[in-house]
């Protein structure tokens, strides 16, 4: 019977954040316990696992999955602790049984304090456990592919969609090549070109924008005879690592040439629309007025200040600016504030209290705001997002200032569809503006119900003004900044 050993290490890094993740922030499940928590959600291990359980006689062997909401970069001791316990876990299964295959889910673009290649790094650890057996990765389309990965990964298998709505398929077509290698049949040839390229806006949506048709030209070749997997990945902009770019990857078996010809033409498609795959915001005072001649909801998305890209979630520049204009319909704004929420359970429900918001975690950015504030609910933090995953955001609270109630929280959440808010009391559809901290994720989520979106232009470390940002480590020179000449 073969054995199929997996693991899980995922979290996306914004370097510019200067809030650290550490060991304690990663989400731990360990051994069975996988499989029963992922059971039935629409991520990429439970449609690994459902393609795997059609098959007679295989056997899954979890070991340890951890898992972070985006941050700040890993410190170093964090990072080598995490992945020792990953690869040691996959030792101690290796050590009693054979293995056949390995299926690893991460996320891509994660970036430690000194070490700028995690995945590959864990990779080249889990190799060392397990030889050369056939291996497949799953990865985000943000993911930061690197060269080391390529070498250690025999298929890389990356999302399709964005916002991400494929994470199951995503699962389910890294099982499937990793049952075409067990066969032996297969020999996958891997092509990718390196394009010194970062994109943000609304092109991205593959439902919608360019990025979508280079999706569906890489759906035609998977569907093709030789095809294994294809994507183009984008990178997380904020992760400011060397090997940041974007790459296109083609993976045939057998034919080479065949992925050679597909990679070049669709990067040199990326390429040409370049100048596309940049972001349109509007101020801050002018969403306002956009909010103000909408009769339902408007959605403020803050990009910059984007927990789902990593940044810190203290930001209250869309708060302040709330507060500066007349606008009198309901607002809801979450914000990360661990001190606020310890002062505003001191007070208790019911209670008004003097309290400050933001720049609790990017001083440098953000500045407190002072605000005297009804403290309406108070909350334990757990709850489940639409994917059906576990949230957790330490203790939280529900605050009100006139028509403006706030979610606030101890620990960073995604705050991208409507359940982070509703489970706490706030139901999205009763307010006529919405502020998520996500650049498009949340689309899917909203677009029910909201009237109008606005791309927010407020400062953040994961602002979509690229050149508002502090890059130190991407190889330059990298459209959009600098100009750059390229033949492909
Ligand atoms: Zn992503």
């Amino acid at each position: 019977m073969p054995n199929i050993l997996f693991a899980e290490m995922r979290q996306e890094t914004a370097s510019f954040n200067p809030f650290p993740t550490d060991y304690s922030m990663f989400r731990q499940m360990h051994g069975l316990q996988i499989i029963e928590k992922y059971q039935g959600t629409k991520t990429e291990i439970s449609g690994f696992m459902d393609v795997m359980a059609e098959k007679e006689g295989i056997q899954l062997i979890p070991t340890m999955s951890a898992a972070s909401v985006s941050g700040g970069a890993i410190p170093t001791e964090d990072l080598q602790r995490l992945i020792n316990e990953i690869v040691t876990s996959m030792a101690a299964v290796a050590s009693e049984n054979k293995i056949d295959a390995v299926y690893m889910c991460l996320h891509g673009a994660m970036a430690g304090e000194t070490e700028g290649d995690p995945e590959g790094l864990l990779l080249d650890r889990v190799r060392g456990v397990v030889g050369d057996v056939p291996l497949v990765a799953s990865i985000d389309l943000h993911a930061i592919l690197t060269d080391r990965m390529l070498e250690l990964i025999d298929v890389v298998v990356p999302f399709h969609t964005y916002p991400h709505m494929d994470q199951y398929e995503t699962g389910q077509r890294a099982a499937n090549c990793l049952l075409k290698l067990m066969d032996g049949h297969v020999k996958p040839e891997t092509v990718t070109v390196k394009l010194p390229l970062l994109v943000r806006g609304d092109e991205l949506i593959t439902a919608t924008g360019k990025y979508g048709e280079a999706i569906r030209m890489c759906q035609e070749i998977e569907a093709s005879e030789t095809g294994l997997s294809a994507g183009v990945n984008i990178g997380n902009a904020f992760t400011d690592v060397p090997e940041l770019r974007t790459n296109v990857l083609i993976v045939r078996d057998g034919d080479r040439t065949q992925a050679e010809e597909d990679a070049r033409r669709i990067a040199r498609f990326m390429w040409e629309h370049r100048e596309l795959f940049k972001a349109e915001l509007i101020s801050v005072e002018a969403s306002i007025d956009v909010a103000r001649q909408t009769n339902g909801l408007t959605v403020f998305s803050d990009a910059a200040d984007a927990t789902a890209s990593g940044a810190s979630g203290d930001s209250n520049e869309i708060l302040k600016a709330l507060l500066k204009s007349d606008f009198e319909r309901k607002c809801l704004v979450p914000i990360v504030d661990q001190p606020a929420v310890e002062k505003a359970i001191a007070c208790g429900e019911g209670g008004r209290v003097k309290l400050t918001l933001g720049g609790t975690l990017d001083p440098g950015r953000f500045t407190p705001l002072e605000l005297e504030v009804d403290v309406l609910r108070t909350y334990d933090g757990h709850f489940a997002y639409e994917n059906g995953l576990p949230g957790f955001g330490g203790q939280v609270v529900i605050l009100r200032h006139q028509n403006i109630d706030i979610l606030v929280v101890e620990r960073s959440l995604f705050f991208v569809g409507q359940k982070v808010f509703a489970s706490h009391g706030c139901e999205p559809a009763d307010y006529a503006i919405v502020v998520v901290k996500s650049p498009n994720g949340f689309r899917p989520y909203y677009e029910a119900i909201a009237s109008q979106i606005c791309a927010v232009d407020v400062i953040g470390s994961t602002s979509a003004n690229l050149n508002s940002l502090p890059f130190k480590n991407v190889a330059r020179p990298i459209f959009p900044l600098d100009e750059v000449n390229l033949e492909i």
